[in-house]
């Protein structure tokens, strides 16, 4: 028998720990989940892990040739918009065949109050239109960009997995949490922090979308975060199964 074909899972997902677990233990196949190590404690995959950047697209390129790897899944966050476009210029250059997987967007619904935005700083900027004098605002948009908040006048309840680094919006309480979130739990968060407007990115997916279920039952207005768009010609699938078929073809 010949050596195992490594397969790469660009991960830090729900996806990408399903697609890990589908394809763990295949005769014939080798699965390294890849993580980035932006969160103390993640959740680990099935099969073997390797943790931290590559160093950029050039050094995912050589990360490919020296392990002899024959598919990439990038099963990233659909906002982790720089490890998408590395995969693409590494997968390109190296000759080794990537599939993006991207869970669908959220729709809206009867009586959802949504306003979509382009960035975080958009988000940002959205909010004192949407807000009264004393503006509560939930806030659960990651760590990252929290800065674009720091200097809008409103109290903010920011939900992240870890504490996030400064500046943060000077009046902000932090609800440190991890989803999947239930509806439920969801609703008390609501109807304890009473926001005047909800600030959330299109991530797709049921682990979070409860809060907006939530908001539109109380009538939240939500300001949603479009994602960032896939780099040209790369092809792109929406579910575990089609990802891992492509991979193994
Ligand atoms: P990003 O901005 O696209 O990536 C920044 C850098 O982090 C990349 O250039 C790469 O460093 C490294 N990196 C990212 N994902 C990696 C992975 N799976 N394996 C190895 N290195 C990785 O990414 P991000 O938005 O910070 O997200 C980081 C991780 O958190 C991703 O794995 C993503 O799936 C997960 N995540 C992100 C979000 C979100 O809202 N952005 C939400 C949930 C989970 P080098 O250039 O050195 O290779």
């Amino acid at each position: 028998m010949g050596a195992p074909r490594t397969l790469i899972v660009l991960g830090g997902t729900t996806e990408g720990r399903a697609a890990a677990a589908a394809l763990a233990g295949r005769p014939g196949v080798r699965v390294v989940s890849s993580l980035a190590g932006a969160v103390r404690a993640p959740s680990l995959p099935d099969g073997e892990v390797r943790v931290g950047g590559f160093g950029g697209a050039e050094g995912l390129a050589a990360y490919l040739c020296a392990e002899r790897v024959a598919g990439v899944l990038d099963a990233t966050h659909p906002f982790a918009a720089g490890m998408t476009a590395n995969a693409a210029a590494a997968c390109a250059a190296a000759g080794v065949p990537l599939v993006v997987l991207r869970r669908p967007g959220w729709t809206a619904g009867p009586g959802d109050r949504w306003h979509r935005v382009g960035s975080v700083a958009a988000a940002a900027a959205a909010l004192p239109a949407l807000l009264p004098g004393d503006g509560r605002v939930l806030l659960t948009t990651g760590r990252g960009g929290l800065a674009r908040f720091a200097g809008v006048d409103a109290a903010f309840w920011i939900r992240s997995v870890d504490p996030p680094d400064p500046p943060l919006p000077a009046r902000h309480t932090l609800l440190l949490d991890r989803g999947p979130f239930d509806l439920d739990a969801e609703r008390a968060l609501l109807d304890g922090v009473r926001p005047h407007v909800l600030v959330t990115k299109d991530s797709g997916g049921t682990a979070t979308a409860p809060k907006l279920t939530a908001a539109r039952e109380r009538g939240v207005p939500v300001v949603l975060v479009d994602r960032p768009p896939l780099p040209g010609g790369v092809p792109a699938v929406c579910t575990v199964d089609d990802a891992v078929a492509r991979l193994l073809e």
